[in-house]
């Protein structure tokens, strides 16, 4: 049975569908589309057009589909223009409406598509990855990186409707599948403490029958938030809050060029390290640091470095971050498990000793 989660953002509401299959509900949603001639095309990439060929098929049923490389480098100006002019070369129009069937790099680089191709047209997240189901494809965030940096053009458009179909992970790698977890773990970690609970006593797997209840566990923490602070502009908290360990992880990725880790291993790492910048604050306590460490350990993630980088390097990346404030940027701070808040004027000789702690050099 397909479940229904509302994010509820006034005329911008829409819906998350959950299932193991959602193929049927994804084909009733656009069929509706065709019957009233308006059209739809799908953006994805080759390893879901290889190793997802039959729901591809099935959702797209004959709709023009742009298949790009996998990776990181897709989501590019380059990209963004080839959906663009293939939206226009198939003459799709206002009424028309884009699908990403994908993990997060289809989808920001679709979403933005979307966001900009004759000034705003809907579309629909299919993700496949879990960090993209539990993360990414809600919220509305989409972008593209630019040669100076990751994310630096995007806008906000919130999607028209979301379909998290559990199945398709069936075929995601392994460390892929790590990497979501990331994620999951933190929201745990900053809303919700029974979640947190749960993966510590019994650790995650693609082969879990609490996965699809954890991923509409997420989905929701990620939709109250979003809804409270659609654009991030709260004084503190808000929608900040998702960023627990990435000021840290952000960082970790700039200092090793994109290579070393994937962006949930980064995390892992940032989690690891807002545990203690929480420690070190009097909020958690070194057994707290361990639970995280052991949880993230539980789930194949790194909490370290796992070769030395600079603490030099990785404070200059920080200062680069794009939610920089007044010369250090913000951090998130656990308050306890399941408990976060923004916090900013935290000391860099504080941090500094947490990169150490951390395996920094
Ligand atoms: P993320 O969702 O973590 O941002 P990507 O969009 O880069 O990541 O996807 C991560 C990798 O996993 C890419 O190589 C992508 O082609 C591949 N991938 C995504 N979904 C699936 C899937 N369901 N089965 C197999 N591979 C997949
Ligand atoms: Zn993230």
């Amino acid at each position: 049975m397909a479940e229904m989660l509302m994010v509820q953002l006034a005329e911008r509401s829409y819906p998350i569908h959950f299932s193991a299959e959602l193929r049927q509900e994804i084909r009733a949603e656009l069929e509706a589309f065709g019957r009233s001639g308006r059209k739809v095309a799908v953006v994805t990439d080759s390893n879901i057009a290889a190793q997802q060929a039959q729901t591809l098929e099935e959702i797209a049923a004959g709709a023009p589909t742009l298949v790009f490389p996998p990776g990181e480098s897709t989501k590019s100006l380059e990209s963004l223009g080839r959906v663009l002019d293939f939206l226009a070369e198939r003459h799709l129009d206002r009424s028309s409406a884009l699908v990403a069937v994908g993990g997060g790099v289809i989808g920001d680089l679709a979403g933005f598509a979307a966001a900009s191709y004759l000034r705003g047209i809907g579309y629909y997240q299919v993700p496949t990855t879990l960090l993209a189901m539990v993360d990414s494809s809600v919220g509305g965030k989409t972008g593209i990186n630019l040669k100076a940096g990751k994310n630096l053009a995007g806008a906000f458009h919130q999607p028209r409707g979301v379909f998290i179909a559990t199945k398709l992970l069936a075929t995601l790698p392994a460390r892929e599948f790590a990497a979501g977890m990331a994620e999951v773990i933190k929201y745990g970690l900053l809303g919700d403490a029974e979640l947190f609970d749960q993966l510590e006593h019994s650790p995650l797997t693609l082969a879990s029958s609490e996965l699809p209840a954890v991923i509409r566990r997420c989905c929701a923490i990620k939709a109250r938030i979003v809804e409270a602070d659609e654009r991030e502009l709260a004084k503190e908290g808000g929608r900040a809050l998702l960023n627990l360990g990435h000021t840290f992880g952000h960082a970790i990725e700039q200092a090793t060029g994109y290579r070393r880790f994937l962006h949930g291993e980064a995390v892992a790492i940032g989690l690891a390290s807002a545990a203690r910048l929480s420690q070190l604050l009097g909020y958690l306590t070194a057994a707290d640091v361990a639970r995280v460490d052991a949880v993230l350990t539980a789930h194949a993630l790194p909490t370290r470095l796992t070769s030395a980088l600079p603490v030099a390097e990785l404070m200059a990346a920080m200062t680069r971050d794009k939610k920089m404030r007044s010369g250090m940027p913000r951090f998130v701070i656990l308050t306890r498990f399941g408990e976060s808040v923004t916090r900013d004027g935290i000391l860099p000789t504080l941090v500094e000793a947490i990169w150490r702690q951390v395996g920094a050099l």
